[in-house]
């Protein structure tokens, strides 16, 4: 089977070495980041994202947000024009899930299949191939793509109908937003009481309060490193898609709402490209303290 993988970014580019380094036969294409470095590992190089399609039976999409997803699948010089009956498009960038069901049904009028099937995990993951991958579409086209999926990912669900896939990564956004945004409440309150916020992650890691985030967030707080990762601009991006889909729902999202604006705020004060662990800096700038080793 062969694979067109279109956006080369923090995290596609990683896993589409992982499924080079599976053996795969793959066509890449980004429409601004170079992919030098994957056409020396053995990927062929495209033009654009018709031409990728084209050349692929199975083509993986892995864009910032939902127009970008769009522009790429239906717009001019887009998959759509290299598509034909029997083809598998799998969208594994993280958009409104209303998103997915319109490029699905675009699909489906030319007999194309289609998954959305976003990721958890960030960067390390996407390089150790150990991401967690929620997908929505049919069963079918799920038993075809997964082995594909399971080089990029260590657990790959289906948990519905095209769509699903996005709306358990709002949830997921949802939870890790919040949490970060606890820990890093927590830790200035420790910090400020002169506790040593090192040692309060050692005592609380491994009780009720432990958790991915904390394990993946506080090392890097503690070292004031905020080098994405995970950028706040596409949690912002995440966050809204969730008020959005909640809101034509009819679902309050009152935390959802309130982590949305620290994330504003620090966008306001130039911190739009920091990983979002740089949520930190807000509640630092509340207490004038830092928390650092
Ligand atoms: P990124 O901005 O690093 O990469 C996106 C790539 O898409 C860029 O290289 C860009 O040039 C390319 N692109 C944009 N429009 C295009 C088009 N029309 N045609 C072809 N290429 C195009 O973003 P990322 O961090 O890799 O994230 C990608 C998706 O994965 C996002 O939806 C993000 O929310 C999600 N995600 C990211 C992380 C993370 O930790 N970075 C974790 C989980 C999920």
């Amino acid at each position: 089977m062969t694979i067109g993988f279109i956006g080369l970014g923090i995290m596609g580019r990683p896993m589409a070495k992982n499924l080079i380094k599976a053996g795969y036969k793959l066509t890449v294409y980004d429409k601004f980041a170079k992919f030098d470095d994957l056409v020396a590992l053995g990927a062929g190089g495209a033009a654009s994202n018709k031409e990728v399609t084209s050349k692929s039976d199975v083509i993986i999409t892995m864009l910032p947000n939902s127009p970008h997803v769009k522009e790429a699948i239906l717009g001019d010089g887009g998959v759509i024009e290299g598509i034909s009956s029997g083809k598998i498009v799998v969208d594994m960038s993280s958009i409104a899930p209303a998103a997915s069901q319109e490029v699905g049904a675009a699909l489906k009028a030319k007999g194309v299949a289609f998954l959305d099937a976003p990721v958890s995990g960030g960067e390390p993951k996407a390089i150790d191939g150990t991401l967690a991958i929620m997908v929505g579409g049919d069963q079918k086209t799920f038993d075809t793509v997964k082995p594909i999926l399971e080089k990029m990912g260590s657990s790959v669900v289906l948990v519905g109908d095209i769509g699903a896939g996005n709306v358990t990564k709002l949830a997921n956004q949802i939870v890790v937003a919040l949490n970060i945004a606890a820990v890093s409440e927590a830790f200035v309150l420790a910090a400020k009481a002169g506790v040593d916020p090192a040692k309060v992650f050692d005592a609380i890691k491994g009780g009720l309060a432990g958790s991915t985030v904390m394990n993946a967030k506080v090392p890097m707080i503690l070292d004031g490193n905020f080098k994405p990762g995970f950028r706040i601009e596409l949690h912002i991006k995440d966050l809204q898609n969730a008020l959005d889909t909640g809101h034509n729902l009819n679902v309050p999202l009152p935390l959802t709402a309130n982590v949305m604006e620290t994330m504003q705020a620090l966008k306001v004060d130039g911190m739009a490209a920091n990983d979002h662990s740089a949520i930190v800096r807000f509640y630092e700038k509340l207490a004038k303290i830092e928390v650092r080793k």
